[in-house]
């Protein structure tokens, strides 16, 4: 046992006592239960920020700042405002990816309009042979997840002999995805070290994720990236990790509250992500 010297505010130290006098039990126990409920729990929820189905319907103004996302999770994928590039959350850090193709490690503090994160933590680790595409990646990925009901976060690292990926170009406020995603800019790369940033949805997520696999590249040397169109590689390392919790935090003003949110948005998001 380790003892523990906590500063806490005089309502939450009240709260505290009173909660284990009501459940019979010490201060300290209870503490370390709620600790280890945490930190336990942290390590399979992803975390999120607004719908999927809303920057369908053109809702893409900041609403968690970028240190405050940081605080749930290091590794992710995102989008920014007026859907101004691709995000990639790799190793606690942000990137913006950049229709002109340059990747910025944004070290400043703004607002996001969209992002899913996790602690990445690798439960499972698997070696790839060699795909093709990026469909063919995707279908080695099925066999190591275990039910189509949870979310999985996937990180694939390897030397690419072809990468295809798009950033999209800033657009003005209210505009669709789909017609955002019409004035995007592609890549191909060649012979690129990198890392993909990956995260499965199940399929009745879809009003508020991409369901199925939604994958963002990034260069090992950080030049690099973009949300992945299609890829080759002739051997990957996968990492894999199965997430329970999903905690939607949703903007509590601005447009989220007033566009029409009721229609199913699969469809779109089919023709923007793919
Ligand atoms: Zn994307």
């Amino acid at each position: 046992m380790t003892a523990l010297t906590m500063t806490l505010p005089p309502s939450l130290d009240e709260l505290v006592r009173q909660l284990a006098i009501k459940r019979g039990t010490s201060t300290d126990s209870l503490i370390a239960s709620i600790l280890s409920r945490e930190l336990g729990s942290a390590t399979h929820r992803l975390y999120q920020i607004s719908t999927a189905g809303s920057l369908v319907e053109g809702v893409h103004e900041g609403a968690i700042w970028a240190s405050e996302l940081l605080k749930h999770g290091d590794f992710g994928l995102g989008t920014f405002q007026n859907l101004n590039g691709e995000m990639v959350i790799l190793e606690g850090s942000i990137y913006q990816v950049l229709a002109d193709g340059t990747v910025k490690h944004r070290e400043d503090d703004f607002k996001i309009p969209f992002a899913a994160v996790c602690q990445f933590k690798e439960e499972g680790r698997f070696a790839m042979g060699a795909v093709a595409s990026l469909r063919e990646l995707e279908t080695v990925c099925d066999a190591y997840r275990e039910t189509q009901n949870l979310f999985y976060a996937l990180r694939v690292v390897g030397l690419f002999d072809t990468m295809r990926t798009r950033a999209v170009r800033a657009v003005s406020a209210g505009t669709s995805l789909v017609r955002a995603a019409k004035s995007q800019r592609e890549f191909d790369f060649r012979n690129v070290e990198g890392t993909l940033i990956g995260i499965w949805s199940p399929p009745y997520s879809k009003a508020f994720s991409v369901s199925g696999y939604h994958f963002h590249f990034l260069s090992k040397d950080r030049t690099q990236g973009g949300h992945v169109l299609d890829c080759r590689a002739a051997a990957l390392h996968v990492g894999i990790q199965t997430l329970w919790e999903y905690d939607v935090n949703l903007p509590e003003n601005g447009t989220f509250l007033t566009a029409d949110l009721s229609k199913d948005p699969a469809d779109a998001l089919a023709k923007a992500e793919r």
